[in-house]
């Protein structure tokens, strides 16, 4: 009897542990797994503007916040939380080419051709968050209607998801920078960018109990 009361006991101290957990405001991963120390610094000629809903903000899957915090020529605004419309008119400078990251039915392909077009910088808008999220901002941001779509048709060749809804390729919004600087930027990049990826879903996975490792877990190329 007393065994089954320890026992009993023990089981409600761990799971109000986990409920008290404090997740890393970064990468949303518990301290212990936080792999905000590997996140490179890209300083980039294309700037990537990320278009983030409030309630994905909160989410630990969220992936833009990383991306955010490895590029340092980008911003973020936050769509949902005022009234009021978010007004992205003055993202529109002739200091950049801007490009809208979303595959509308005339979306062109995100290609090497593109970019050799001209030599002015890029400026990736990408919404960030579920296809829902990124149609609203395809559809309801007029003053937006005039900046070409682009599209890119990598196939998603990641093991592990973190949602079961992505963005409309498939990907996670750092999964689909990654590719997308890929071509604008270079390999580099883009493996630097699908490094951090990767760790996010393998330590996410931890996290959930759903790979084995630990504090000093190292991490493994998947590719
Ligand atoms: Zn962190």
């Amino acid at each position: 009897m007393t065994g089954i009361r320890v026992e009993l006991s023990r089981r409600k101290l761990k799971l109000t542990r986990k409920k008290t957990k404090d997740p890393c405001p970064i990468c949303y991963l518990t301290r212990p797994l936080c792999i905000c120390d590997s996140i490179p610094t890209l300083d980039l000629n294309t700037r990537v503007c990320l278009i983030v809903h409030v309630n994905e903000l909160k989410r630990s899957s969220n992936t833009g916040r990383l991306a955010l915090r490895a590029l340092v020529n980008s911003e973020m605004r936050v769509r949902g939380d005022t009234r009021e419309a978010l007004d992205l008119r003055d993202l529109l400078t002739h200091r950049y080419r801007t490009f809208l990251f979303y595959p509308a039915v005339d979306a062109v392909e995100l290609n090497h051709e593109l970019v050799a077009q001209t030599r002015t910088p890029i400026q990736l808008i990408v919404p960030d968050g579920t296809w829902r999220q990124a149609r609203k901002v395809h559809s309801r941001h007029h003053e937006l209607k005039d900046v070409p779509r682009v599209k890119i048709s990598t196939p998603d060749s990641s093991k592990f998801h973190l949602r079961a809804q992505h963005r409309p390729e498939g990907m996670a919004t750092l999964q689909a920078i990654a590719h997308g600087l890929g071509v604008i930027e270079g390999d580099l990049v883009k493996e630097q960018l699908m490094k951090l990826y990767d760790a996010k879903v393998e330590r996410t996975l931890i996290g959930r109990g759903l790979l084995r490792g630990g504090v000093g877990f190292e991490l493994e190329e998947t590719r």
